[in-house]
């Protein structure tokens, strides 16, 4: 028996304001959210650490470097996922920056009101990468916990790093522009990208042209106010380079 999955169509749980407004606890499990795709980015509940969903493998990066295989009980306030099939794929002949990278995505996706799956499988020169430390209650807000988050810097490593481009319209909803997460080759290290030197690799991107957004039942979900003033400042911030 074979399960029908839809391809490219992005699964979202709660919102990037929402994040923003310190509802770091989600109802829903990673179990769960591997059931709506197996490509993908996120947290977990607390804050504790990064998500990349990779070949459908939830991995964990936390404060300390350490990654980990994610516990399917463990739950996550934000997240986006698909079942990715690529539309074209390229290579990518290094060295190549931040810059033009975003510059031949988005030649290759030529719509930016749509939003895009990215995957970047090859040699990284260099890979700067954040995670966040597990909070506490009462939460701080997410600006707070991003001005003492974590940073790693690697040189010379294989790994992929795969997210997302989201159109402009949806910021506050989820992040407007680039958001990738890396995972080394050999699994063990990774996080939200901040800055990179690709090297020679391969790029698959795919439209996104459809949207499933769950929103948590949560009485802090019901109590967050998603539409602060300096929001689009905000997200920069907590989720830019
Ligand atoms: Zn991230």
């Amino acid at each position: 028996m074979t399960t029908h999955h839809p391809k490219n169509r992005l699964f979202q749980t709660s919102t990037m304001a929402a994040l923003l407004d310190a509802v770091y606890d989600g109802d829903m499990t990673v179990k769960e959210l591997l059931t709506h795709g197996n490509f993908g980015l996120g947290t977990f509940n607390g804050l504790d650490g990064e998500m990349i969903v990779e070949d459908g493998i939830a991995h964990q990066f936390r404060a300390d470097g350490l990654a980990s295989d994610a516990s399917g009980n463990l739950k996550t306030p934000f997240a986006c996922v698909t079942w990715f099939e690529p539309e074209k794929t390229v290579t990518i002949d290094g060295p190549c920056t931040r810059e033009e990278f975003e510059h031949r995505v988005n030649e290759l996706i030529d719509n930016p009101n749509l939003f895009a799956g990215i995957r970047f499988t090859g040699h990284f020169n260099k890979v700067e990468t954040r995670t966040v430390f597990c909070q506490h209650k009462p939460y701080p807000p997410l600006l707070e916990v991003v001005a003492n988050q974590p940073t790693f810097t690697m040189t010379d490593m294989n790994g992929v790093m795969l997210g997302f481009r989201t159109p402009p319209y949806m910021q506050g909803i989820n992040v407007a522009g680039f958001h990738l997460h890396f995972l080394s080759e050999n699994q063990k290290h990774g996080g939200h990208v901040t800055e990179y030197l690709l090297g020679a690799g391969k790029l698959e991107v795919a439209r996104i042209s459809e949207l499933d957004l769950s929103l948590p039942l949560t009485k802090a979900f019901a109590e967050a106010d998603l539409q602060p003033v300096g929001l689009n400042e905000a997200i920069r911030t907590a989720e830019g380079g």
